[in-house]
């Protein structure tokens, strides 16, 4: 008789309570939302940083407008103008020990694509507010994160540190993201403001979009976190419609501050403008780094480009005016007033006493994040005490797969795979690097483990090297057993081994304790909740964004220098407009390998009763959509249901469908719930490029509910007058 491998679930109420108590907060993700209200209110800090610049030199005002040392604002004591120390990012601190000492350690968490894979704004919240109170704790008053480019493309090398492909999906996380991190008094930076979803030469980019893909796909995210308060935007690398983001009036003045209504803090990204004059008259206010150094000798060549330096003489040529550095001088003091940053020390040591709260709120972020894509034969989870031998192999077994550049985090306590599942499944663990095949034919289980380095300035390849693929396909011939975990930041090419392993797992960078949450999961103590923020497509050649790079060319490895602007600029022209995504998957029929919003539980969810009210809106009202979800297995668990919306006839093409809503509930077997989600008319609109608004056109809309973007279980149509 075979050995029964497969775990009962005992463990699992434990993690499940954890689970309800964050899922019974999600339930008011709409409604209940509160934006950040700053102390100090605009008109206050706009009156006392009137007063604060009429008391400076133009010397002292341009002083301030372009950064000082790296990371830091420009403070003069004689003014008692502080100086502020600003610190990435936005999967927690990343430390920088030659610029600053205050803070010995910071959590490590799950990166931000891992955490929108959780699908749990209130999370989003308890997690951007750790790092907020790490800030604190480490004297930063503001936190350049978070970052929130649309997933376009499956190589971007900054996928990990963003919220995937959805911009309802990626809104959502992300205000409630602000909202945490500024409840600590930190500053939230929503960058990078616009169309950087490629890392390749991303200083040569020209990102050619239109003015209705804008709106729909790649303003939403940033428009929730204004309207959640956020106090500063960091603008991008790339050209976009052929100007540079931090110099462009269009993209900051027009775009931002204009459509988006945004009043704050406008900085650039580093070494990201090239003409001060341009630059000055764009809406921007502080050019970051704002100087040369000597470890970059490129920067030295480009002259005198640095509103710092330059601009007493612009103002001499009469190319620009005081009033023009009035004004970024102004915003940067008004921001960090209104923030309340000048009438208390930044430096808060009592939050160190938190450091064991985020280290759980690391877990729990991984816990939900983690997706189970694959469980054939209902191999996972497995049972510790029938599992007499469990062979590790792959490459992220004994270190840590984490995102580089300048989200890294290092974290401490750090905990590797081998540990965590040694811990789990005691002396049944063995590690080999290159097993044996009678190593691989003995075990009961082999857990492959795999991933990628993603890094900011390159993009990865899609595709695993050959040897990664065949070593998988090679143990899948010696044993059935094969568990296979990614260690990603963002869609990998499955296909050649997907149909021969029992069960895939992906745990994006999971964070500093991650690996604890991974075996769990095996072990079947969590259930596994987690849902994909993007789709993962079987070759890069079917996706949206392909081809993107200039013609003959590969990847760039950066050894031409992330800075080598002696390239010329490629246009990479959003040629799918709206269609990004499962927006075009669907409307291309290309079947993806695992569609947006799948993961599989080790329960069962039914979803039944679907009610709508009323069943014809009136221009400006509201729909309320109720269902009922019950967990059909014997396994406590959560289920992410999601809420998509399809107008059946439309003047213009429109994705077959889009989400607008979603709810995660936690369940115990045979447990039922009601979900209730609202529907506005704003819901149902599209951006009109002809008068430059939403426009909702009356009609029939198909209302869809469902366990992902591709099992749609309910569905209803209502009218729109
Ligand atoms: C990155 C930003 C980051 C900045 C400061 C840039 O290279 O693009 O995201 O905040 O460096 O580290």
């Amino acid at each position: 008789m075979p050995i029964r491998l497969q775990s009962d679930i005992s463990g699992v109420v434990l993690v499940f309570l954890v689970v309800c108590f964050c899922s019974r907060l999600i339930a008011q993700q709409r409604t209940g939302f509160k934006p950040f209200e700053p102390p100090i209110s605009f008109a206050e800090a706009d009156r006392r940083a009137e007063a604060i610049l009429s008391g400076l030199s133009l010397k002292e005002k341009v002083r301030m407008i372009g950064g000082q040392n790296l990371f830091f604002i420009q403070g003069f004591e004689s003014h008692h103008i502080p100086q502020f120390y600003l610190s990435d990012a936005t999967q927690g601190v990343h430390i920088r020990t030659e610029l600053s000492r205050h803070l010995e350690k910071s959590t490590a968490f799950p990166c931000p694509l891992a955490l929108a894979a959780t699908w749990n704004p209130e999370l989003a919240h308890t997690y951007a507010r750790s790092i907020g109170e790490e800030c604190r704790a480490g004297d930063i008053a503001v936190l350049l994160g978070p970052g929130m480019n649309i997933y376009r493309i499956s190589q971007n090398g900054r996928n990990f540190e963003y919220f995937g492909e959805d911009p309802f999906l990626a809104a959502r996380m992300i205000e409630h993201y602000v909202t945490g991190v500024q409840s600590t008094g930190t500053i939230a930076t929503l960058k990078h403001f616009l169309c950087n979803n490629t890392e390749n030469h991303r200083r040569r980019t020209n990102s050619i979009v239109d003015e209705r893909t804008l709106h729909e796909i790649y303003l939403p995210a940033f428009k929730a976190g204004i309207d959640a308060g956020a106090m500063a935007v960091m603008t991008s690398y790339n050209q976009v419609n052929g100007e540079y983001a931090g110099q462009s009036e269009y993209v900051i003045n027009h775009l931002l501050r204009k459509d988006l209504g945004f009043r704050w803090l406008v900085m650039s990204d580093w070494w990201s403008t090239w003409d001060p004059v341009k630059t000055i008259h764009s809406g921007l206010d502080l050019e970051m780094p704002g100087h040369a150094i000597d470890r970059i000798p490129q920067l030295k060549a480009f002259g005198d480009i640095y509103v710092k330096t330059a601009a007493l003489r612009l103002i001499r040529e009469g190319k620009v005016s005081e009033a023009d550095i009035n004004r970024m001088a102004k915003s940067i003091i008004r921001t960090t007033i209104a923030m309340g940053l000048y009438d208390r020390p930044v430096k808060d040591e009592t939050y160190l006493d938190q450091f064991p709260a985020h280290e759980q709120t690391a877990l729990q972020t991984a816990r939900e994040s983690i997706v189970l894509l694959r469980n054939e034969r209902g191999l996972l989870p497995l049972n510790p005490s029938a599992v007499k031998r469990l062979l590790l192999t792959g490459d992220y077994v004994d270190v840590l797969a984490r995102g580089r550049g300048s989200a890294e985090v290092e974290g401490y306590n750090r905990v590797t795979m081998l540990e965590a599942f040694t811990r789990e499944f005691g002396g049944a663990v063995t590690f080999r690097k290159n097993p044996s095949d009678a190593e691989i034919r003995d075990a009961d289980v082999v857990i492959v483990s795999i991933g990628t380095d993603d890094r900011e300035g390159v993009d990865r390849p899609f595709a695993y090297p050959e040897e990664t693929d065949s070593h998988i396909l090679h143990i899948c011939a010696k044993n059935p057993n094969v568990v296979v975990i990614v260690n990603a930041g963002g869609g990998v090419q499955m296909t050649k081994w997907n149909e021969k392993v029992a069960a895939i797992l992906y745990a994006w960078y999971p964070g500093q304790n991650g690996n604890k949450a991974l075996a769990e999961i095996l072990s079947g103590k969590t259930n596994p909740s987690g849902k994909l923020p993007i789709t993962i497509e079987k070759r890069f050649e079917d996706s949206p964004g392909y081809p993107y790079l200039p013609q003959g060319e590969g990847l760039s490895d950066r050894q031409g220098g992330d800075m080598d602007m002696s390239l010329p600029i490629s246009d990479i022209t959003y040629k799918e407009g709206v269609f990004v995504g499962y927006r075009w998957y669907e409307s291309r029929k290309i079947v993806p390998l695992y569609p947006f919003g799948f993961g599989l539980s080790y329960t069962t969810f039914a979803y039944s009763n679907l009610k709508i009210s009323p069943s014809t809106l009136k221009k400006g009202g509201a729909l309320t959509v109720d269902f009922t979800v019950r967990n059909g297995g014997k396994t406590p668990g959560a289920e992410i249901a999601q809420l998509y919306v399809q107008d059946i006839t439309a003047s213009v093409p429109r994705p077959v469908k889009e989400l607008k809503g979603f709810q995660k509930v936690a369940l115990a077997p045979n447990a039922v719930t009601r979900v209730r989600l609202t529907l506005t008319e704003r819901d149902l609109a599209f951006w009109d490029a002809k008068t430059h608004d939403w426009l909702a056109e009356g009609g029939k809309f198909a209302i869809l509910v469902g366990a992902s973007s591709d099992d749609i279980r309910l569905r209803a149509h209502v009218v729109l007058e």
